[in-house]
């Protein structure tokens, strides 16, 4: 795919709010999930709009039982019939549990529909990392986003919002009924205000830490357990089981201490909660009794009052107790929006002036991964301003890894790269990734039309623009398609040839227009004859960039300016495709191979 580059935090000053550690993905602000679940909502207003009015239906449905409730006391003091009471308390009773029925679906709909975008997003986004970056992230942080915090997200979305909504509704509602019914009982009630108050201040302050100690740790467990699965057969080579047992131990200890934390504070705030709902209905009983004595109200208005507040405990404890999940879910959920937010790495934001063809040098590049071997070592090249150079080489010569650390995908070891003489980490902006782009083997298409697949690359494309790109790397197909590039692509949509996706992923480049390419296997892929198109293709959207094209099809080495031979992670030879024929060395051989195919 085009122009992958490493994604670090920080790149977005306004999407990131810092995370401690440098291989961990971004966290999202507060304010930044919600806008993003906002624009969301938007898109489903009529979902949004529907799981709006039957709520507020099913919460005023509710006080109608309280109401008939103290009708039917004060028809029973004052010797009165009560049938008709009766009945309308079983009517009340079948119209809300309907409405609640409705309404739990009507949310769910909606959540459901806000959380297939993010999670369409996430995926999208964590597709584009770079196997570089992917490298250097934590696995067990990805995982844990991608699996933990999308469950945890989802669970809250089925379950707990629903809830949620209702009680915040249920709790307004049933607050206008006091007041309307008796302002002086109302007033009584809200002494339980401070009290609610109090146990809040004693929770809050103490979960929102609680619950993101809890995701790190579950974090940091799974990371320790996957880095012990996947070097399991190194860790048993070197008799390390037991130091790498025991670190899983202590993460796995440090997660569930901090679960039994969990629980602890939840009870503890339990208790306060219990006490400050004594102190309201004591506070409207003790008025209730005093008014109802002096003649002020009846007997059945103190009835509906004391009914009214008592339901309120149901939907505060709701609220309050999932104060833990909604903190929960807002913990993961700024996670997943981080993810979603990770820079747009197709996209080149400080374009370098257009038509600028830089040069490009390697200098004294070596590079092993981890605690690897050297894969590649003294490498020293430089492509003038729009060279063409082809990389050739035997499989695991290194050529991948040289075509990455110039895309700026991977740190060398060793070694610089430098952009008109400018080292890569002196450069502005993103540094070589706002340089270089890179069309790597992997070319993935994103769920959506075909003109946002592109637009990947150059957001505000115009329509022309995308036709364009599309046409400079010979895509006639997708004129063919019924809806043209407004095709829908991706998972759910047309599928596309192999040799396609590799053209929309050129394309892609096109869009991107950057001064420098990376093509590393861009037209390995396609069979023989879609080959001779896409080698077409790849041409044609790096004509006249600074360009490192790896050659898999030595007809890409004959056509470059020149030819660069490595082996085992060393330039071995350096020239023309004639030069080398003529010197008769290993390029020679090669492509004596080649021909006698
Ligand atoms: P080529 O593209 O020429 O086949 P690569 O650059 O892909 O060569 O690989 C060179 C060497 O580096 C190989 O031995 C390969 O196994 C190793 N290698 C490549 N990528 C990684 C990685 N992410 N981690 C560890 N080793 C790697
Ligand atoms: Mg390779």
């Amino acid at each position: 795919m085009t122009a992958e580059a490493p994604q670090r935090e920080a790149t977005t000053a306004e999407a990131t709010a810092g995370s401690a550690s440098p291989d961990l993905l971004p966290t999202a602000t507060g304010r930044r999930a919600a806008r993003v679940v906002g624009r969301y909502a938007r898109d489903s207003r009529g979902v949004a709009v529907t799981a709006a009015v039957v709520s507020v239906a099913s919460a005023a449905a509710g006080l109608i039982a309280p109401a008939v409730l103290g009708r039917l006391v004060d028809a029973v003091t004052d010797g009165g019939a009560v049938g008709g009471y009766l009945l309308a308390l079983a009517g009340a009773a079948v119209l809300a549990a309907v409405l609640v029925g409705l309404s739990a679906v009507a949310i769910s709909r909606l959540g459901e529909a806000l959380l297939a975008r993010l999670r369409e997003a996430v995926v999208a986004r964590v597709l584009h990392l770079h196997t570089a970056t992917l490298d250097r992230v934590r696995p067990g942080d990805l995982l844990s986003r991608v699996g933990d915090d999308v469950a945890r997200v989802s669970e809250s979305v089925t379950t707990g919002l629903p809830e949620v909504i209702g009680a915040v509704l249920a709790v307004l509602l049933t607050l206008l009924g006091l007041g309307v019914l008796d302002g002086r009982l109302a007033l009584a009630g809200l002494l339980a205000l401070p009290a609610y108050g109090l146990a809040l201040r004693w929770y809050l302050p103490r979960s929102g830490p609680v619950y993101a100690r809890e995701r790190r740790a579950v974090g940091d467990r799974a990371d320790a357990l996957l880095g012990a699965v996947q070097g399991a057969d190194t860790i048993r080579a070197h008799a390390r089981s037991a130091p790498h047992a025991a670190e899983v131990a202590r993460r796995s200890a440090a997660a569930r201490d901090v679960g039994v934390g969990v629980f602890r504070l939840y009870t503890d705030f339990g208790w306060r909660m219990n006490r400050s709902e004594y102190l309201g209905l004591a506070a409207v009983l003790a008025v209730g009794f005093l008014l109802a004595r002096s003649g002020a109200a009846t007997v059945g208005e103190v009835t509906t009052a004391a009914l009214l507040f008592h339901r309120l405990f149901a939907p505060l404890g709701t609220l309050l107790f999932s104060f833990d999940e909604v903190q929960a879910a807002g913990a993961a959920l700024v996670r997943l929006v981080g993810v979603v937010d990770l820079p747009d790495a197709a996209v080149v934001p400080q374009r370098p002036a257009a038509g600028s063809r830089p040069a490009v040098e390697l200098r004294g590049i070596g590079h092993r991964y981890g605690d690897g071997p050297a894969v590649l070592a003294d490498v020293d090249l430089r492509l003038a301003p729009g060279e063409r150079v082809a990389l050739v080489g035997a499989s695991g010569a290194g050529k991948t890894t040289l075509a990455a650390v110039l895309a700026g995908a991977v740190d060398p070891s060793v070694g610089e790269v430098l952009v008109d003489g400018v080292p890569a980490r002196a450069l502005p902006g993103r540094g070589l990734r706002d340089q270089v782009a890179l069309v790597s083997q992997e070319v993935h298409v994103f769920a959506g039309t075909l003109a946002d697949d592109l637009r990947l690359a150059r957001p505000g494309a115009t329509d022309d623009e995308v036709r364009a790109a599309l046409e400079l790397v010979g895509a006639r197909w997708v004129a063919a398609l019924p809806d043209g590039t407004a095709t829908r692509v991706g998972e759910g949509g047309t599928a596309l040839t192999p040799a396609g996706a590799q053209q929309l992923a050129l394309a892609r480049l096109v869009l991107a227009d950057p001064p420098v390419a990376v093509l590393d296997e861009a037209t390995a892929e396609a069979g023989s004859t879609g080959a001779r198109d896409l080698e077409e293709a790849a041409f044609a959207a790096t004509a006249g960039r600074t360009t490192l094209v790896v050659a898999h099809r030595l007809t890409q080495a004959v056509r470059a300016d020149r030819v660069v031979v490595l082996d085992a992670g060393r330039v071995v030879e350096e020239g023309t495709h004639a030069d080398l024929v003529a010197a008769g060395g290993r390029y020679a051989a090669l492509w004596a191979a080649w021909r006698g195919r």
